[in-house]
């Protein structure tokens, strides 16, 4: 399977984050994800953005442990 990576389309920056709501899970003790939204934010262009999915290429796998 394809890793993707998730960009700005405007900058290509990779700090881009989305609206999502976090709900409470008694036994994990821990706010887990729930809803994620389709807003987005870019922290580099500090303003909404439009995200898109890309391949990752350049990225090499890590190696693994035997
Ligand atoms: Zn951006």
């Amino acid at each position: 399977m394809t890793k993707i990576t998730i960009r700005c389309s405007n900058c290509g920056g990779e700090n881009v984050m989305r609206d999502a709501w976090a709900t409470w899970d008694d036994i994990a003790q821990a706010w887990v994800l729930g809803n994620v939204f389709d807003a987005a934010f870019c922290d580099d262009c500090e303003t909404d953005a439009t995200i898109v999915e890309r391949p990752i290429n350049d990225v090499p796998e890590a190696p693994r442990c035997s």
